[in-house]
């Protein structure tokens, strides 16, 4: 691998934020995966930089710049519509119970900042005439494909063990190989993970699940048995996971498989999610859809049922059900799906204003009932989304209460 690489547009594009700093006299420099994906010809979508300048040096470099952590030496920068990510070069001084340093030390030398860097192929920096200052043989590890912790990987993992999660999170989304030391490193610090907050885990994690080499990172993660210290994860059914894994891309679908693989019942679903404290959002669908594959998994796929689902979901759903080897019909729920009369309440040509207008009645409690009565029948057909034929049956149906108005 040559140690110079020709600079593409993202990083062009930031090369005048990089002149800033080099004609103020400080040093500066692309580094981290930026640098990294773009060696191995990958897409890079931001670039982050490093510079011996102080974090109020860059403040008073640059018109625009928003603080988003200057006690750890991050300056965000805005230029021509982009935002740049500086960072001061530093060293990590203190290290307690095994997480992130309280305290950083902020350095004026490159050589430093790469050495407190994780891995090898994350170590490397470029300067802006794309020439590679490469202290860790990060090279040949990318050309050779493997994770190698920077300098004693057993010191760095008890340094900050959330490294072991990112050893093989970068597997999976590279289909490296973690090199031998690294690897006996891992297995014997594994407790060490018990320190690391759960959100910082997850998020590893879940990178790793939705990586493009899946399986090979899930595989070290199950062998240096690092699941023993994830909540409620267990060994055979991370196993029975990592077969379907291939095929899911995207989060909710991560977790509604492993709980299902896991035999999760309804009950106890809110509390694993709750002990990897996922947002609420994100439980919300996972709720969804672990009970409609539970559902299907029984019943039929009807047309009330793919209504209030939605498509996405309940096409999700037919996947998870045939990863799963049980009867499942894409087909069948995207042809019910596209025949719907409506896709919301919104779309009833009827509102709750106009069902007001027929009695004297105040908005109460049947007014809700009347319309998820409505809806209900025009979802099934029993009834056409026309506002007259609506009124009509409502009022067949007295589902508004009467008054001497009409
Ligand atoms: P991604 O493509 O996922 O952003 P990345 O390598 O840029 O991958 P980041 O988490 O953005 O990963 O971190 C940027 C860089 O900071 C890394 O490449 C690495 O050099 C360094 N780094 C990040 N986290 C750690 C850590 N826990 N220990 C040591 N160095 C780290
Ligand atoms: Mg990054």
């Amino acid at each position: 691998m040559q140690n110079k690489l020709v600079l593409t547009e993202v990083f062009t594009n930031a090369l005048p934020v990089l002149e800033v700093l080099e004609q103020a006299g400080f040093e500066a420099y692309f580094v981290g995966g930026s640098v990294r994906d773009a060696m191995l010809g990958k897409d890079v979508n931001d670039v982050d930089i490093a510079t011996s300048a102080f974090p109020n040096e860059i403040q008073d470099l640059f018109k625009k710049t928003i603080d988003v952590g200057i006690e750890h030496g991050t300056v965000m920068v805005l230029w021509e519509k982009e935002t740049y990510e500086i960072t001061t070069f530093r060293t990590e001084s203190t290290y307690q119970d095994f997480r992130r340093p309280d305290s950083v030390t902020f350095v004026r030398s490159l050589a430093e900042d790469l050495k407190r860097r994780d891995f090898t192929i994350n170590a490397l920096a470029m300067d802006k005439d794309g020439y590679i200052t490469d202290l860790f043989d990060g090279m040949d590890d990318l050309n050779q494909q493997v994770i190698r912790a920077v300098g004693i990987p057993d010191e760095r993992f008890g340094e900050d063990a959330l490294r072991m999660m990112r050893a093989t999170r970068f597997s999976a989304q590279l289909g490296f190989d973690i090199e031998e030391e690294t690897v006996l490193a891992l297995k014997k610090n594994t407790a060490l993970l018990e320190h690391i907050a759960i959100e910082r885990i997850q998020v590893e994690f879940i990178k790793m699940c939705l990586g493009q080499f899946k399986q090979k990172g899930l595989a070290y993660f199950i062998e240096s048995n690092l699941y023993e210290f994830c909540p409620g994860l267990k060994k055979e059914a991370l196993r029975k996971f990592s077969a379907i894994l291939p095929s899911l891309d995207n989060e909710r679908q991560v977790w509604t498989s492993y709980l299902l693989l896991d035999e999760y019942d309804t009950n106890r679903l809110n509390a694993f999610m709750k002990s990897w404290k996922l947002s609420n959002k994100l439980i919300q669908q996972v709720m969804s859809l672990f009970r409609s594959v539970k559902f299907r998994m029984e019943s039929s796929a009807d047309v009330l049922y793919i209504y209030h689902l939605g498509k996405e979901l309940a096409l999700e759903t037919e996947n998870i059900l045939s990863y799963l080897q049980y009867p499942a019909d894409s087909e069948a729920v995207l042809s019910i799906y596209e025949s719907l009369p409506i896709y919301s309440k919104q779309d009833l040509a009827v509102k709750g204003k106009d069902l007001l207008e027929l009695t004297s009645a105040k908005a109460g409690k049947w007014l809700g009932d009347a319309l998820n009565h409505i809806e209900e029948a025009v979802v099934l057909g029993k009834l056409n989304n026309s506002k007259q034929e609506i009124i009509t049956w409502a009022k067949q149906h007295t589902l508004i209460p009467e008054t001497d108005k009409h």
